[in-house]
């Protein structure tokens, strides 16, 4: 195979044969210049004036002939006769150490034209050289043998050294080539996930924005664009102007506004928002959820905004609500009438054993139904208006206790007790604590087992009151677990004991009015365990006073 001739990375092979043959020439030139200057006559020598000649043939050669077109062993004609040009040169020229230009097309030779290049440039040289040498010695003998072969060893030399580090140079290149390679292979891989992940973004119905670390966005999806430009919204930024909390009334300050939060590197779920003013016709909800992103560091390398038009949903809710408010107002008031005329009934002297009994059933049924009533207009109420706490120094000890005695008249063979001693004082409302208590301990008995027993138990855990109710019943899987608490949740294991899904839900809002929680940890088939945690809170109390 012949070799390739290389390409510099600048110049094609044309331009790098013309400027390797241009230097050679360029030294010719000098040379001769400096001998009409001291003028010493070389120049009419013939054989130095043809020397000369063939230099600039030669150059001329390489500027016009294209050498892309011929095979590229061609161009090492050029520093082969570019040898014979300068043995031409150095004909009967002794005096002018004119044979040192030999370097030129040895090098070019050891250079461009891997082994045989590097053999046949010193070799050439050197057997030209020793002729001349030989030629001019009348009587050729050892003394000369050194001054003769300081040339051929010193150009064998550079061949040699230059042979090896273009070797060595084409095999770094050679591995660069594969890694290069394999860098654009694996660039294009990321390049067209990049691709495919911005069009699955592109394609779904909800916002997405990628902010980078200083909080500015490096990627809007199609849905918010085109979110923000139906909005006259001028940012990418949602609720440039007002953005209202979930109650939708109160104004979120600017530094707690989701996108805000997310630049600073903050994650959550969910968030809801309002825009527009609470009085404006057209009100949107977005619920929000941001992301923090993670460097190879651990730094902060930016988030993920994600938000979803909730409007619709949360419109739904209301009217479900709105309706359910009605509905539950409607039924209250004859219900009330009924409990209290079959109350009244029950105790009239004149009935018999049997009608007692009946009336004893519709009074309980119609109790139980009161109470179903009740939940779902305090449920719809709360939406509505969000909750009212009337807060006093309490003893919650005294509400459990209260509450344990209300329940165990309907608790059957349950076996409900209440393990508080100390008094749990605290600063709430101990109205809807109580509240919160009744459902606790009427769930534990509800979905208990015959025989099973409920525990209400409080505990001290440093500025807070921990109240726990551990019943032995059916328990909650995981999934349950995670559910109990939304609106209208019944499990499927409550199967057809009656309720309304409401009650826990509103136990979390009272709770958390107070600043607190409510958990719970299950074990299905053992039982459950209601874990109510609420701040103190005296300190408050001070204050006020
Ligand atoms: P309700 O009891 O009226 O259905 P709740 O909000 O009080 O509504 O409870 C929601 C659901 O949680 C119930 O339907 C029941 O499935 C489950 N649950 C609540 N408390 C317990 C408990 N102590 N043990 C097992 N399941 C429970």
């Amino acid at each position: 195979m012949s070799p390739q001739y290389p390409r510099t990375h600048r110049f094609g092979v044309r331009r790098s044969v013309f400027l390797t043959q241009l230097v050679m020439a360029v030294c010719v030139l000098t040379l001769v210049v400096i001998l009409l200057i001291v003028d010493i006559d070389v120049v009419s020598e013939i054989s130095f004036f043809l020397g000369v000649t063939l230099v600039f043939a030669l150059t001329a050669l390489a500027a016009t002939i294209d050498w892309e077109r011929v095979p590229s062993w061609t161009i090492g004609v050029i520093p082969v006769l570019d040898i014979i040009a300068v043995t031409l040169m150095r004909l009967n020229q002794p005096t002018i150490t004119v044979a040192l230009f030999y370097a030129f097309p040895v090098i070019w030779l050891a250079s461009y034209f891997r082994r045989w290049g590097a053999v046949l440039g010193p070799s050439l040289a050197s057997v030209l050289y020793i002729v001349l040498i030989v030629s001019e010695t009348s009587k050729f003998s050892a003394v000369d043998l050194p001054r003769t072969l300081v040339l051929p060893i010193t150009f064998a030399f550079v061949a040699t050294a230059i042979y090896q580090s273009r070797t060595r140079a084409q095999a770094q290149r050679v591995i660069l080539d594969r890694q290069s390679g394999l860098l654009e292979a694996a660039l294009e891989r990321s390049r067209r996930g990049e691709k495919l992940l911005d069009e699955v973004l592109n394609a779904v119905r909800f916002g997405v924005v990628r902010m980078d670390e200083n909080g500015r966005a490096v990627f809007t999806n199609d849905a918010h664009r085109l979110w923000m430009r139906s909005h006259d919204q001028p940012e990418w930024r949602l609720g440039a102007e007002h953005l209202y909390a979930a109650d939708g009334r109160t104004l979120i300050p600017e530094e707690e506004r989701p996108f805000a939060r997310a630049a600073r590197g903050e994650s959550f779920r969910d968030v809801v928002v309002w825009m527009g003013d609470p009085d404006a016709e057209e009100r949107l909800a977005f619920a929000i959820t941001g992301h923090r992103l993670d460097g190879a560091d651990g730094d902060v390398s930016g988030s993920v905004v994600v938000s979803r038009d909730i409007t619709t949903e949360l419109q739904a809710v209301k009217a479900r609500d709105d309706l359910m408010a009605s509905v539950t107002h409607e039924l209250k008031n004859p219900l009330t009438s009924v409990t209290g005329f079959v109350e009244l009934a029950v105790d009239a002297p004149e009935l018999s054993e049997t009608t007692r009994h009946q009336l004893e059933v519709v009074l309980k049924s119609s109790d139980r139904m009161l109470g179903l009533v009740t939940d779902l207009l305090e449920a719809s109420r709360a939406a509505a208006v969000g909750l009212k706490l009337t807060k006093a120094e309490m003893d919650l000890a005294d509400v459990a206790r209260d509450a344990v005695e209300a329940a165990r008249p309907s608790a059957g063979s349950v076996d409900v007790r209440c393990d508080v001693v100390e008094p749990a004082l605290m600063v709430g409302d101990a109205f809807r604590l109580r509240q919160v208590l009744d459902n606790l301990v009427s769930n534990a008995i509800k979905y208990n087992r015959p025989q099973g027993s409920v525990v209400v138990r409080i505990a001290e855990d440093g500025e807070c009151l921990e109240l726990t109710v551990t019943d032995t019943g059916q328990g909650l899987t995981a999934d349950e677990v995670d559910a109990v608490f939304a609106r209208y949740y019944r499990a499927p294991s409550a199967g057809s004991v009656g309720g309304t899904g409401l009650g826990l839900n509103i136990s979390r809002d009272i709770v958390r009015q107070h600043d607190g929680d409510i958990t719970v940890t299950s074990e299905p088939g053992l039982g459950s365990t209601f874990t109510v945690r609420l701040p103190r809170a005296m300190a408050q109390l001070e204050e006020q006073r």
